[in-house]
């Protein structure tokens, strides 16, 4: 099926809070142009300097988000320009952000990436870590960013009840959050390819969809 069908059948298929983010990492420039023409405007990117390159040749209307683990000394490739940050997870790479945001000018709004699957990713605030921070006063001290939401990967797995506990936890934390972060905190971002599906049944309102789009991955030109 072409990207512009893709596009379209995802669009009729999740409801309507729910926001599609393209995943269109490793893909060329003319691959996003192409959902691009079917109405598709936020694409996720994973490396900075790509991320920064495509919005350079892309058209401007493009909202970008980044889904990638996040270097600090990264962040200023994609600091005047990147919508949302789904992957802060650390305080660290929150200062860095708050930084190159005033430096342009900017608020960015960010995700916290928390940890839910057993293994998959190494990345991520586990909740006792996060109520920590909290308790410390610790996201006070960043106005220039803005803390939208979580992010979560669940475990790669066919066992498709531990994916269901891992949104389930990550849906409770998210809600149970609401009330320190305040009313912009309303971006729960959970479910990929293999599992959007269940992300939206457990309260997702964000899903990161990349392969089903634009086909397997190729990442043997990548360094
Ligand atoms: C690559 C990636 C996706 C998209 O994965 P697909 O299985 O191709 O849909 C989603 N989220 C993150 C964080 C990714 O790195």
């Amino acid at each position: 099926m072409s990207i512009e069908s893709q596009i379209t059948d995802l669009r009729a298929e999740l409801p309507e809070e729910v926001t599609l983010v393209a995943v269109s990492k490793t893909y060329p420039a003319s691959d996003i142009r192409k959902a691009y023409d079917a109405g598709q405007r936020v694409f996720g990117e994973s490396r900075p300097q790509e991320m920064k390159a495509k919005f350079a040749e892309l058209p401007a209307d493009i909202s970008w988000h980044m889904i990638g683990h996040l270097q600090t000394n990264k962040v200023k490739y994609i600091a005047n320009f990147v919508e949302l940050i789904h992957s802060v997870d650390s305080l660290r790479l929150l200062e860095t952000i708050d930084k190159e945001a005033a430096k342009n000018g900017r608020i960015i709004n960010v995700l916290l990436e928390i940890y839910i699957a057993s293994k998959e990713s190494k990345h991520g605030w586990d909740s006792e870590e996060l109520s920590q921070a909290i308790a410390e006063g610790a996201f006070e001290r960043f106005p220039n960013v803005r803390v939208k939401g979580l992010m979560g990967i669940a475990s790669f797995t066919d066992d498709m009840e531990q994916v269901r506990r891992e949104f389930t936890e990550l849906k409770e934390l998210f809600v149970s959050l609401k009330e320190t972060f305040g009313k912009e905190f309303d971006t729960l971002s959970m479910g990929m390819t293999s599992d959007y599906q269940l992300a939206i049944e457990c309260g997702s309102n964000m899903v990161r969809i990349g392969s089903r789009i634009f086909g397997a991955r190729d990442y043997s030109e990548q360094s």
